[in-house]
């Protein structure tokens, strides 16, 4: 392991000794947060809505030397090589499964690409024994305090900590209660996605097959780990009606109704969706919130600057943990000092991705009129070349600051 997790760590006191950290939500950034504040001596509990880590989800990777860099120091880079998916070609077909354009596996992969699940994982073992995880649980009201920030939950017992981190993704239920409600920072931007785990009983290859009609996207591939599952992805369009981003029944009904009578394999996928294991269901959303910081509570990852599907959430949300965690410790314990420098530090890096297209739109093109241009486009070899050269470039860089304690 190279970086600040080997530097100087000998004999001074870890400057977050005796800090209680309250980390709400055990997805990406919240475990990798956990990790470094562990690392800096603080005293860390993390709370997780879902009853046991999500296993949800699809290959996510890391590109660039910023995310590799920081996977290096939290000491999961070879681990996490050897965990990688080496992506798969995306095969966009017709209704009878003719090809209409094929992407190549570079095109979604990255540098890295693992399963969501085994990073999560990976993440978490980081820092499993030595943080207080909760599961099964939520925060429900915050009140600062002069000397911290008393946390209420719906099962456990109230306590004070010194921070509380809101790490609990797009839905955010810490943004929701100090920072305002979900209006007026999340945008939806027109569609929604749904994934979900299969037995492979039909066949999928790892080369991904997608169909598509005007709003709707239904893909499958063979897991990449395990060729006797796969994995559904559907995108369909939807409006920003409110949902309960935590009732599983009502997004399956949306799923079915969505892609109700269409041809190729979804009937199949459909068929497969009640006996799912977990379903990953969420709108395609940008959020944007002034200030990630007020008082002694702060947002991190897709709470703060999330783009569903954006690309580079997963790596800027570890980018921004470690960061967090080494202005904390930067300024021993200090979150007047360390918040605004968090933010000062991340701001630009976190914007310059987060500008994209929409996913939602490229994935299923909302009219057949779209729908027709994309698939023009993609069967042209020129537009695949600079869609390769646009996502090697999405990359945005940041210099690391090194954090010793
Ligand atoms: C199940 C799942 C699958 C995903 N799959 C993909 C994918 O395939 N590709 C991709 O690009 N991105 C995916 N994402 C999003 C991706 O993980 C994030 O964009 C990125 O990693 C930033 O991570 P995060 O920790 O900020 O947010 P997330 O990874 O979304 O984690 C947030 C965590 O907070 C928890 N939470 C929510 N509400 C509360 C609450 N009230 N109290 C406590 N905890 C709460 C959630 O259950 C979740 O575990 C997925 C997210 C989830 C939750």
């Amino acid at each position: 392991m190279t970086g600040p997790s080997t530097r100087g760590t000998s004999t001074r006191t870890p400057p977050l000794r005796g800090r209680h950290v309250l980390i709400s939500g055990a997805g990406i950034a919240g475990p990798a947060l956990a990790h470094w504040l562990l690392h800096h001596g603080a005293d860390v509990t993390v709370v997780e809505t879902a009853t046991a880590l999500r296993g949800g989800g699809f290959a996510v990777d890391f590109r660039g030397p910023a995310h590799l860099g920081v996977l290096e120091r939290m000491g999961v880079l070879d681990e996490l090589r050897a965990l990688q998916t080496h992506g798969g070609a995306m095969r966009c077909v017709d209704a009878r499964g003719r090809e209409i354009f094929t992407l190549p596996a570079e095109f979604a992969g990255g540098e890295i690409e693992v399963l969501r699940r085994d990073l999560s994982r990976v993440l978490y073992e980081r820092g499993a024994e030595r943080a207080s995880y909760i599961f099964g649980d939520t925060v429900t009201d915050l009140n600062e305090t002069a000397d911290g920030v008393r946390a209420d939950f719906a099962r456990s017992p109230s306590r004070t900590f010194d921070l509380v981190v809101g790490a609990d993704g797009l839905h955010s239920r810490v943004r929701s209660i100090v920072f305002g409600e979900e209006g007026r920072f999340v945008r939806h931007l027109g569609h929604f996605l749904a994934g979900w785990d299969l037995p492979n009983d039909a066949g999928w290859t790892s080369t991904a097959e997608q169909f598509n009609v005007p709003g709707r996207m239904a893909s499958g591939a063979a897991d990449a780990r395990d060729q006797g599952r796969a994995g559904a992805f559907l995108v369909f369009t939807g409006p920003p009606s409110l949902h309960d981003w935590h009732d599983t029944e009502a997004h399956k009904a949306l799923v079915k109704q969505a892609f109700d009578g269409l041809p190729w394999r979804v009937p199949q996928l459909l068929s497969t969706l009640d006996g799912a294991p977990e379903l990953y269901f969420d709108s395609i959303s940008r959020v944007t919130v002034p200030h990630w910081t007020s008082g002694r509570v702060a947002l991190l990852g897709d709470a703060a600057w999330g783009v569903t599907l954006g690309g580079m959430g997963v790596g800027t949300g570890l980018v921004g943990a470690y960061v967090l965690a080494g202005e904390l410790a930067a300024a021993r314990g200090d979150h007047r000092v360390a918040l605004p420098a968090y933010e000062e530090r991340l701001r630009r890096y976190a914007a310059r991705w987060q500008r994209g297209a929409n996913p939602g739109e490229f994935l299923a093109p909302s009219t057949a009129t779209r729908l027709r241009v994309r698939n023009a486009m993609f069967r042209t070899s020129v537009v695949r070349r600079l869609l390769l050269a646009g996502t090697s470039s999405l990359a945005a860089n940041i210099d690391l600051p090194s954090y010793g304690s």
